[in-house]
């Protein structure tokens, strides 16, 4: 607990054109944390992600990573502060080879991991260097898509919708990648829709309504709270 908070947020709301989507969002990951947005389609996750990379029309508030306030930053330099996306629609250029995508973003920081640290987390990755992008799996590329922004050295993580659409064995290698990051001392903020993977990776869990954070639950006090969340997530 007496962790610091690598990720800051307050009263954040963001906007894309006139519409106002965030409103007044404000939570706090700690150093070494994995935390869960979770909530209904439309609900505001995936905007959270954006706005803390600047990736919205507008937005007002306060976003300290690391301590540094960012709310005014450009990407860029947010990047360069340690922190890597992981977009739901995982951007591997399918003309590209693997290996060719997995050098593509620059290294923000010294740390990224080197290629065999990667190949050590992805053995598969290393079988299809030579592949094209467009010859992966949904699964490599997801895992590509990931094991990219870990070579760029950042080490606050926003994945969004890691799992979808993927077959349950590898939804399963994707969580013990995620535990070992964690233990490596990542901190990783996942919307995710998948309930029961979000159980199995996180320590905690953030219900999003409408452009709030309306709730909050421990993954120890999950089980517990379920009839609730049922009711927020409408499952
Ligand atoms: P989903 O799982 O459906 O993506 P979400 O909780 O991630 O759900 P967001 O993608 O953050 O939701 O969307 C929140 C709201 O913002 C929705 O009403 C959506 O229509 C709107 N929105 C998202 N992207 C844009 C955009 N580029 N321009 C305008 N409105 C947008």
């Amino acid at each position: 607990n007496a962790a610091k908070a690598e990720l800051a947020i307050e009263d954040l709301h963001a906007w894309y054109g006139e519409s106002h989507i965030l409103h007044g969002v404000g939570f706090e990951v700690r150093e070494g944390e994995v935390l869960t947005l979770l909530g209904r389609n439309g609900a505001g996750k995936t905007t959270t992600l954006r706005s803390i990379m600047a990736m919205v029309g507008r937005r007002t508030g306060s976003i300290r990573i690391g301590g540094v306030e960012t709310v005014a930053l450009p990407s860029r330099r947010i990047a360069r502060l340690g922190v890597g996306y992981v977009p739901e629609e995982r951007g591997i250029y399918a003309s590209l080879s693997v290996k060719e995508n997995l050098h593509l973003p620059p290294e923000v920081r010294p740390g990224g991991l080197t290629d065999d640290q990667i190949f050590e987390l992805f053995p598969n990755l290393k079988e299809r260097l030579s592949s094209q992008g467009s010859k992966l799996s949904g699964g490599e590329q997801q895992m590509l898509a990931l094991a990219r922004i870990l070579r760029t050295g950042a080490k606050l993580l926003l994945c969004d919708e890691l799992t979808e659409g993927l077959a349950p064995v590898i939804v399963q290698q994707i969580g013990a990648t995620l535990r070992t990051l964690k233990d490596r001392g990542f901190t990783v903020l996942l919307v995710e829709s998948n309930f029961r993977f979000a159980q199995s990776v996180a320590d905690r869990h953030l219900i999003v309504e409408q452009g709030r954070i309306v709730d909050a639950v421990l993954n120890d006090e999950l089980e517990a709270n379920l009839p609730k969340l049922n009711r927020y997530l409408g499952v």
